[in-house]
């Protein structure tokens, strides 16, 4: 049993779909106030009400994580309402499938900004906040795409999941002498509204490829959040958890057969 964390404010990045939503849940079911952000303003309604449905509070600033002014928005926002910042989930990222021969320069940018610079984005817009308090939390949520495996399509993606990985050894040091932990969480597939556009093609194969047979739930991704949050975690930072049923333990097709 984890010390409660009912009270404190946690922004999630990407909160109002997919992982993101689901790290919101398991915190929002725990007590705290969620500050959800996405670009489009459409599904936070839902969300809002889905967080406080489960015993949390909860509100929705539109911003984008590209865009550093936007993000120091957000933590105003989360300290006018709730009086201060304790936890950063830095989650929001896409995965578009581009081959090297059709990827432009601009299709590489695009989803390195995304991913890899809205994590030091958030971070640097987070930290005024975490001095207030003398202590915080971060979450990055990075993938086995890129630091463990592979897909054709995703070396765009890959590079920016494995170069979160990086910024985490550095910035987990920086953060230190304000009391501030960062650590990320490293999902296998799971099932999201990003990923089911993949094609249920793609979800079939994977499920049969993860030695638990199934894709995760986002709250599989939640509970190890919810783990580096906590107290009980307070002297763990710039490490890692893979969260994949197994996924990246098989050697060839034949391993998975003998199970
Ligand atoms: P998702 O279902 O597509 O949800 C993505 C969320 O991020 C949405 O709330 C989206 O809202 C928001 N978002 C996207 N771009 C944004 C931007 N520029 N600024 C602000 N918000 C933005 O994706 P997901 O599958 O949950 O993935 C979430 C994270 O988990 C990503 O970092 C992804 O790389 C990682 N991950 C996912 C899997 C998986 O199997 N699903 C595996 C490994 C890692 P708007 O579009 O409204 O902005």
């Amino acid at each position: 049993m984890l010390t409660s964390i009912e009270g404190r404010t946690a922004i999630v990045t990407g909160g109002t779909k997919g992982i993101g939503r689901g790290i919101a849940r398991v915190l929002a079911r725990q007590g705290a106030n969620v500050v959800l952000v996405s670009r489009t303003a459409g599904d936070g309604p839902e969300a809002v009400a889905e967080m406080e449905g489960v015993g949390g509070k909860a509100i929705h600033v539109a911003a984008d994580v590209t865009d550093l002014a936007a993000l120091e928005g957000v933590v105003a926002e989360a300290e006018a309402t709730y009086g201060g910042l304790d936890i950063l989930c830095a989650n929001a990222g896409i995965f578009p499938q581009l081959k090297i021969v059709d990827m432009s320069p601009d299709d590489w940018d695009h989803v390195l900004q995304t991913n890899l610079k809205s994590s030091f984005l958030s971070v640097k817009a987070a930290l005024p906040a975490f001095q207030k308090r003398g202590r915080g939390r971060v979450v990055l949520t990075s993938s086995i795409t890129g630091p463990i495996t592979g897909f054709p399509g995703w070396t765009h993606y890959g590079a920016s999941k494995a170069g979160q990985l990086g910024f985490l050894k550095t910035a987990a040091m920086e953060l230190s002498r304000y009391g501030v932990t960062i650590n990320a969480v490293m999902p296998g597939n799971i099932l999201t509204e990003g990923l089911e556009g993949l094609g249920q093609g793609y979800l079939d194969t994977m499920a049969a490829s993860i030695p638990l047979k199934r894709l995760g739930d986002v709250e599989d991704i939640g509970n190890a959040a919810l783990f580096f949050i906590s107290d009980e975690a307070g002297y763990i930072t710039g490490q890692t958890i893979v969260v994949d049923g197994g996924q990246t333990l098989p050697e060839s097709l034949e391993a998975i057969a003998e199970i």
